[in-house]
């Protein structure tokens, strides 16, 4: 049996919270592109295709446990308490921006411990992308929740599976998929710096949370449940791999452009260290990769890395800025390559996860993403 309808979980706790008035992009100040508005259009998109998604604001609460399993505890306190410490030391009400980040060329004498918020501002963030305003703790940590909910609809939702495909109700060529609608997005941000739009690691805080489940055992092993993360954003999700950098358990694997944010990670020499070798798949593209380019490289990646971990889970960060309009990436995918894209994902035959990332074409980001899911259910044809 497949579902008729694909589950989509989104709170506007999360989505409409943070809102940072600009950014600096290539020394110029511009509009914060990482924008509520992202989300409304997604939703929009999704709305006018009532056959295919059943939208849910429904969120649980699970606490700061699963937070505190992935992010460590004083960068939390820092993302908490940074905008309040901001404007009592006199720092611009947009929100917290670092002044002087710690370059590994002037750190001589090792890590000195920051004293006020402008010096921490750089001690716990990578670059000038991730403005912490009022309310983007709060935001951050519903996005986690959200997550956390459609994960343990997840789980829920591929028991179910099991059972239809052993009962002979379903096949594995069609396996469930749902889908977290959130923001601030979660790939970039590391277990203690935030960055590229992103605080908290939402993927990450789900896929730890899988594998921390007691009762949940991998039908491979038999130990933990086996997840493999599919990150196909247009950037390198740097935070996604230093977090699961030493451990077989998530795969982490990446499709992205060579050369381009955030620079200096994503090669395909990192390849994980300790348990973690071997269980961290960098794939560069390069710029201008078209659609037929980029779903032979992902079949490709698929069929090499993913299929044979065995995953009992995969764990999708999406991002459509790999659209050829889109303003701050560099590929040529045009919308009709998103339904194959996401055709491919469905053909491992594996419960999947969708977690919203990047993807800045507002006109067609909700046609965008929605291929992806569509092209996941078996939807084939253009989407409208
Ligand atoms: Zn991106």
């Amino acid at each position: 049996m497949t579902p008729s309808r694909m589950k989509v979980f989104t709170s506007t706790l999360c989505t409409t919270m943070h809102t940072p008035a600009y950014e600096f992009l290539s020394g110029a100040k511009t509009h914060y592109y990482e924008s509520p508005d992202r989300r409304d259009v997604i939703l929009k998109y999704l709305e006018s295709q009532s056959d295919a998604f059943e939208i849910t604001e429904r969120t649980e609460d699970f606490g700061a446990g699963p937070i505190e399993r992935v992010h460590k505890q004083d960068f939390i306190d820092y993302l908490k308490t940074a905008y309040e410490e901001w404007i009592e030391e006199g720092g611009h009400p947009n929100g917290v921006l670092p002044g002087t980040i710690p370059h590994y060329k002037i750190a001589r004498h090792g890590k000195l411990k920051a004293s006020n918020c402008l010096a921490k501002s750089g001690e716990y963030c990578f670059d000038l992308s991730a403005v912490i305003t009022k309310d983007t703790f709060k935001a951050a940590w519903n996005a986690a929740q959200v997550t956390l909910t459609a994960t343990k609809e997840l789980v829920r939702a591929a028991d179910e599976f099991e059972q239809s495909v052993e009962a002979g109700c379903a096949t594995r060529e069609n396996p469930p998929g749902l889908y977290a609608l959130v923001r601030p997005p979660g790939h970039h941000a590391q277990s203690d710096i935030c960055g590229g739009y992103c605080y908290l690691n939402n993927l990450a805080i789900a896929a730890q949370w899988l594998i921390d489940q007691p009762d949940l055992k991998s039908k491979a092993d038999g130990g933990p449940k086996r997840i493999a993360i599919l990150d196909i954003d247009f950037h390198h999700g740097n935070g996604t791999q230093e977090i699961f950098y030493t451990v077989a358990n998530p795969l982490y694997t990446s499709l992205h452009s060579v050369d381009d944010y955030p620079y200096f990670t994503g090669s395909e020499l990192e390849k994980g260290e300790g348990e973690g070798l071997g269980f961290n798949i960098n794939i560069p593209l390069v710029q201008a990769t078209t659609n037929d380019d980029y779903v032979e490289k992902l079949d490709k990646l698929i069929q090499d890395h993913v299929i044979p971990f065995k995953p009992d889970y995969i764990l999708v960060s999406l991002g459509v800025d790999t659209y050829k309009d889109d303003p701050i990436a560099g590929f040529l995918v045009t919308s009709e390559g998103y339904p194959r894209i996401g055709n491919s994902i469905r053909k491992i035959g594996v419960p999947t996860l969708f977690v919203q990332e990047g993807g800045y074409c507002i006109e067609k980001l909700g046609l965008n993403v929605g291929g992806i899911l569509l092209g996941f259910m078996g939807r084939t044809g253009t989407p409208q």
